[in-house]
């Protein structure tokens, strides 16, 4: 039988727990799991695609069915590229929903044999986003629980360096 590959496609600048918790569960579904940074230029990263790279790769080295990669350009040509089935999204809030079903809908009517998988946030990570936790980093105050600890080590250099 085929491989069942799914695509998790992000900023993850940085990823967070939320993130890791996302790829823990789309890695016990699917045979593999591509986590792939998107290269969206409409928005400006605090962490270069090399540097977020490098953090996928420290933070998800124990799993031993993902894969990280990058992209730019549609997400559904990325994912026909890796030979994916599916594209996996979390979903935090109610806010959250109306972007990515139309984003879903948009990804049907481009690719209609992949599907979007939506993985319901764990309560505990519900609140957390890389934007507010580079908030609580950019003033100094202590992000512990809300990314993995390498990534608190870079949010502290970074913001030591800035
Ligand atoms: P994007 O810029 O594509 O939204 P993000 O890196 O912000 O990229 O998020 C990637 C995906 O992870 C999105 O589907 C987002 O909803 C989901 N996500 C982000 N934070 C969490 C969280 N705390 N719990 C579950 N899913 C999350």
């Amino acid at each position: 039988m085929a491989l069942r590959i799914a695509v998790y496609p992000g900023s993850f600048d940085p990823i967070t727990s939320g993130h890791l918790d996302i790829v823990r569960r789309a890695a016990a579904l699917f045979d593999e799991v591509v986590v792939a940074v998107s290269l969206n230029a409409s928005k400006s990263p605090l962490f270069s695609v090399e540097e977020r790279l490098g953090m996928l790769a420290n933070v998800l080295s124990a799993f031993s069915n993902v894969r990280i990669g990058s992209y730019e350009g549609l997400t559904v040509r990325y994912a026909e590229s890796q030979g994916a089935q599916a594209i996996i999204r979390g979903l935090r809030a109610v806010s959250d929903f109306e972007f990515e079903f139309t984003m879903a809908l948009t990804n049907k009517k481009l690719a209609p044999s992949i599907e979007t998988v939506f993985l319901m946030t764990e309560a505990q990570y519900s609140f957390i986003s890389s934007s507010a936790v580079k908030e609580v980093a950019r003033y100094g105050d202590c992000v512990r629980g809300m990314v993995p600890l390498q990534v608190e080590e870079m949010l502290r250099k970074k913001y030591r360096s800035l």
